[in-house]
């Protein structure tokens, strides 16, 4: 994800007892067998590392997990207090206790079996001709994707909807259009030709087969051949990461008017029908050749071909909420076979993580008023203070740039909005169905919910102060259009931000995640949005060029990082995460030294202030992954792995004098090959 700070799907609650917080750095944490300028990440993590178990039910463990788990268990009491309440219909309370529930009722849930789904499916099976076809996709279009603040490209409908502002006009909200239809999380695990991509590829098709067979359908095999090869043909015709991550490509404003002449094959009147848009005179085309192909697609590949996809799609989208047959079989494919999980988490875990989904500001204003103190939210500002004035002094201190350069730059820091533990405003869900007997049913109207009230921002003014993260995520994020940045109550936690810790642990690990979001404004993407938010270069050309140097070389230092043997990172794909941890870094250590306002720093635990700020930073990315879940990292996901974004202090001068890091040592960058950028 770019401006986003994490990884989120990792992030999403867990399992096994909370560990307990640490007060700024951890001093055991540590394996001091290691050289720091060796491999800094093992010198800070390598005690921690080698006694981690990473739990059945997860992925990975590590900080976010434990910050997770933290904010689990207020939203399991939240929920608990909501159910007791007993609240009258139609209230958040009532709406997050019903929902709850509903998903906790296994036994209702197995005897409804598949009969919340058969509407649908006997809906899909009637699908006569291609305006059929092409009201059915339009029925089921959503806003579950998120270009530029989330960095979401994924969803298995045909397309994926985003409302926001345009980005050639910041005065008006316009809809963007992106490719979607897999099964599998990007068109890598379609094409790609390693033996982990091939073993994934032949689960999924069992899997496929597998989840057609229970819903009693025939043929149930030559069924998944095609929607596999339906699958293969829509992956060759994605963009890729990469690509869909350029700015510059995804700038298509197409009139809606003229779609079947720029997309031929789908009926274009009948999808824009059922989708709410036919009143909408332009979308704009995220990644057109995709968009273009996939409409070809619709119309060239057998009806067949597309009900069968459309019944898998509708089957997996549900599995959760479905009897534990169908459970289970997703599991199996996501869980186990695509991240190496062994087992499926808690399903009251599973049900707050629903919760937090669908009914995300419900929660979110009942979680932000009770366990995010004023004197938290007055701290994190002040430190995001320090920072921008940390940063806007790095601009100042810029030799290689131009006073007009700077102008803008500073213009964009003055204007940033920077949003603390919860939003101003609130969503109230008014007109949501909630039953306390249909999860299914849930699940689908808070679907639909959402993408009504994403549909309903068009051709209403800009809300720059929209929130784009509740308050109970752990994350934080940077949103380019609007100028703005979001850090969520629930990240604003120990080890983090520690209220009780010293500066130098605080400014290494939630100050330089809030230099990290600033400088999101800043890298390679951010940089191409002035202060209001518009596509548009206000760099000078050899301004331009002397950042393009710099990334240039970023890029290849994390081409050269190899996390699983014989898989390289793809330095262009996170670049701007890179960018951002760099430059967060460095406005993080000079925001602390200006904090201690001349004074020498505390010596404490025998670390001086600078080791300590570095040490809290890598502690910051301790984690341990497995490795199916890293693979799958490394392809989809906008950011390095953490322990590769531990490594970021190679960059920073200081370090080297903190840690005695000399030529010779294994992370040593001679001075010429850091990366400053900011
Ligand atoms: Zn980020």
């Amino acid at each position: 994800m770019r401006p986003s700070f994490l990884l989120l799907p990792l992030l999403l609650a867990g399992s096994a007892a909370l560990a307990a917080p640490t007060i700024g750095v951890s001093l055991q944490y540590r394996d001091t067998s290691v050289k720091p300028g060796d491999e800094f990440f093992d010198y800070a993590n390598g005690g921690w590392y080698s006694a981690a178990d990473i739990p059945a039910d997860r992925s990975s463990i590590g900080v976010g997990y434990e910050v997770s788990q933290r904010a689990e268990k207020r939203n399991a009491e939240l929920v608990r207090d909501a159910a007791a309440a007993n609240a009258a219909a139609g209230t958040p309370q009532r709406m997050i206790a019903d929902y709850y529930n509903a998903y906790m009722d296994t036994a209702g849930i197995e005897a409804r079996g598949l009969a919340p789904l058969r509407p649908q499916l006997a809906e899909i099976g009637a699908i006569a001709t291609q305006g059929d076809l092409a009201r059915a996709m339009g029925k089921r279009l959503r806003a579950d994707v998120d270009p530029l603040n989330n960095t979401n490209f994924f969803t298995e409908n045909l397309f994926g909807l985003w409302v926001s502002q345009s980005l050639d006009d910041p005065s008006r909200t316009v809809p963007y259009l992106l490719q979607g239809g897999l099964g599998m999380p990007d068109r890598e695990y379609y094409l790609g030709q390693d033996a982990h991509m091939q073993k994934v590829r032949a689960a999924y098709r069992t899997y496929v087969a597998d989840m057609l067979r229970l819903a009693g359908m025939s043929d149930a095999d030559a069924r998944a051949d095609r929607v596999i090869a339906l699958e293969n043909k829509i992956a060759a015709a994605h963009l890729d990461r990469t690509a869909s991550e350029d700015v510059h490509k995804a700038n298509n404003p197409w009139r809606t008017a003229d779609l079947p002449r720029l997309a031929p094959g789908l009926d274009w009147q009948a999808y824009l029908g059922a989708a709410g848009l036919q009143s909408q005179p332009m979308i704009v085309a995220w990644q057109p050749g995709a968009i273009r192909a996939l409409s070809g697609l619709v119309a060239s590949e057998p009806l067949e071909s597309w009900k069968d996809w459309l019944a898998f799609h509708t089957l997996n989208r549900n599995a959760s909420y479905l009897p534990a047959a169908y459970d289970d079989l997703r599991f199996g494919f996501y869980g186990k076979a695509l991240s190496g999980t062994t087992k499926q988490r808690d399903r009251w875990k599973r049900a707050l993580s629903l919760v937090n989904a669908d009914l995300g500001d419900a929660v979110g204003k009942i979680y932000a008023a009770r366990y995010f103190p004023a004197s938290s939210k007055a701290e994190v500002q002040g430190m995001v203070k320090n920072i921008l004035v940390a940063f806007n002094r790095r601009i100042d201190g810029l030799s290689w740039m131009a006073p007009s350069t700077k102008r803008e730059a500073k213009e964009k820091v003055r204007t940033l909005r920077v949003g603390v533990g919860y939003p101003e405003t609130w969503r109230d869900y008014a007109g949501l169905v909630v039953r306390a007997d249909d999860p299914v049913g849930n699940a689908e109207r808070a679907r639909e919910w959402e993408y009504r009230h994403q549909l309903s921002k068009l051709g209403r003014p800009v809300d720059r102060g929209e929130w784009w993260m509740t308050p109970q995520t752990v994350n934080a994020v940077n949103l380019p259009l609007q100028n703005a940045l979001n850090f969520p109550a629930a990240i604003l936690e120990a080890p983090y931000f520690d209220p009780k810790a010293d500066a130098a642990a605080n400014y290494g690990s939630i100050g330089a995640i809030i230099g990290h979001e600033i400088s999101h404004s800043f890298d390679n993407t951010g940089a191409e949005f002035d202060a209001s938010g518009k596509l548009k270069n206000w760099w000078t050309a050899a301004d331009q060029a002397h950042f393009k140097e710099a990334t240039k070389r970023l890029v290849e230092q994390y081409n050269s990082y190899e996390p699983v043997a014989g898989m390289h990172l793809n330095g262009e794909q996170i670049l701007g995460e890179n960018i951002a941890d760099v430059a967060g870094l460095a406005a993080a250590y000079d925001a602390y030294h200006a904090s201690l306002k001349g004074k020498p720093a505390p010596v404490i635990d025998g670390l001086t202030g600078d080791q300590r700020f570095f040490l809290a930073f890598a502690q910051s990315w301790r984690q341990k992954l497995r490795e199916a879940a890293l693979r799958q990292q490394i392809v989809t996901d906008g950011h390095a792995p953490a322990h590769q974004r531990a490594l970021t202090v190679r960059n920073l001068d200081p370090w080297y004098a903190a840690y005695k890091v000399q030529p010779g040592d294994k992370l040593y960058l001679a001075p010429k090959d850091r990366v400053r950028i900011w």
